[in-house]
């Protein structure tokens, strides 16, 4: 079909990017489960591998399975391009990649996912790379951490797992203004609540592994580019305006136009750092992401339901669901996610840290496990799983502090799940 704004999310979703496949008519994406594929002759191997046509050429670099997704990517978060990858984490580098070097520096919110602010404080230092990290909610420290070696500016739409909304379009015309992209991390809202390119990113990235596959089965990532930044308006991003001595000498952004960031992430980012998703994930990703928007409502409905009812329970200290009229980023909802402020919260439970292990041991129908954004509800005690590495401090600044249990509504019955959280309060707190 052709791709028009014409059709809406929920035929997007199922659609975009698909074709019956050319050699049967088979109606559903097939898995192309290959290594290469053979070229017609010497000159369509030549006209590939200089990137004069589109083809496949590897599947490392490309894979028609993968690039279908890519395309369903692109077109529900309104950009021109998608790069898949191998995780979450891999899209990160994968999208800081082109835009780094030796000495370079990112600034990024202290609200973010626990194995975030570890890349960011820790690993990304073994690149020469390195990040300021800052409360997004004072924009006047966000503009003074902008320098002259500031590459881009990252963080969370709906952040995890604090129960934060950002305010996009404040962050972004700091970045439009300093010269650098904004690069979000849309995770935990999806597509399908929010559409950060329409707030002013420059580029998104993904763990697919959460919402986007939907039911804990698959490691994947991506990175979309809107498009929209003009990589050539100063001379920060030389990777992309430059001739690319990594690939003899092209010229990303003069050759390839809107489309550089994505050429640049297949032609060397896939090429050369390899953090490739097989075909056989992107087909469950593909799957999932046909009913996303189902979900996502009953996701929300349910944690609606649920945030309201542990709010009003006396085992409970505090509840951070930004879509409950107490908090603090209610306003924020209807602006950045209007169809709601996802699935992910956190509870400050009463008796602190013994209180937490207990009550996550004494669920049945939640699973205590390290990932969100399943049909399943689930369950986990940052301060002693995800977050551990952090200081306490940063475990605090991320929402994580010792007495915070974060939990993901699946799409089960609300009612099963607040009884399964009544009884296992009733053990952990009495
Ligand atoms: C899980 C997660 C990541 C990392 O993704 P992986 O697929 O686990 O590598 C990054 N950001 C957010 C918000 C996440 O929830």
């Amino acid at each position: 079909m052709t791709d028009g704004p014409t059709y809406g999310f929920d035929t997007l979703q199922i659609h975009a990017g698909a074709r019956p496949d050319p050699a049967t008519g088979a109606r559903q994406t097939p898995i192309y489960q290959t290594t290469a594929y053979v070229f017609r002759d010497a000159d369509h191997a030549a006209a590939l591998f200089n990137l004069q046509e589109v083809g496949f050429i590897y599947s490392r670099l490309t894979n028609p399975t993968v690039a279908v997704l890519q395309e369903r990517l692109a077109t529900l978060e309104g950009g021109v391009g998608a790069v898949c990858c191998s995780s979450g984490h891999a899209a990160q580098i994968m999208a800081l990649f082109p835009l780094m070097g030796p000495g370079k520096n990112i600034i990024a919110s202290t609200r973010l996912y626990g194995g975030t602010v570890t890349q960011f404080s820790q690993t990304i230092k073994r690149f020469g790379w390195s990040c300021k990290f800052v409360d997004f909610d004072d924009l006047d420290a966000v503009r003074a951490a902008v320098d002259d070696d500031t590459r881009a500016i990252f963080g969370e739409a709906i952040a995890n797992p604090g129960g934060y909304i950002m305010d996009v379009r404040a962050v972004a015309d700091i970045a439009d203004k300093a010269g650098v992209p904004l690069i979000i991390d849309n995770t935990s809202a999806t597509p399908y609540l929010c559409r950060p390119i329409e707030h002013g990113a420059t580029l998104v990235v993904h763990s697919m592994t959460k919402y986007l596959t939907g039911n804990g089965t698959v490691t994947g990532g991506c990175v979309i580019d809107s498009g929209k930044f003009d990589w050539s308006a100063n001379d920060k991003f030389p990777s992309l305006s430059q001739p690319e001595p990594a690939y003899h000498g092209l010229k990303f952004h003069e050759t390839f136009g809107a489309l550089a960031f994505t050429f640049h992430g297949i032609a060397i980012g896939l090429r050369d750092l390899g953090m490739t998703l097989n075909p056989q994930a992107a087909h469950y990703t593909l799957m999932g992401i046909e009913t996303l928007s189902l979900r996502m409502e009953r996701h929300v409905a349910n944690a609606g339901k649920i945030a309201s009812w542990l709010e009003q329970d006396d085992r409970i200290e505090a509840v951070t669901y930004a879509g409950l009229a107490s908090s603090p980023y209610a306003d924020r909802v209807a602006k950045v996610c209007p169809k709601g402020a996802g699935a992910l919260f956190t509870i400050a439970v009463k008796g602190g840290y013994e209180a937490c292990v207990k009550l996550v041991e004494s669920l049945e129908i939640f699973s205590h496990v390290a990932n969100l954004g399943d049909t399943r509800s689930l369950v986990i005690h940052s301060a002693s799983t995800t977050h551990r590495q952090l200081s306490e401090e940063q475990q605090v600044a991320a929402g994580a502090g010792p007495n915070v249990v974060r939990i993901s509504i699946g799409t089960e019955d609300a009612d099963d799940l607040i009884a399964d959280l009544d009884q296992a309060l009733s053990k952990a707190v009495g």
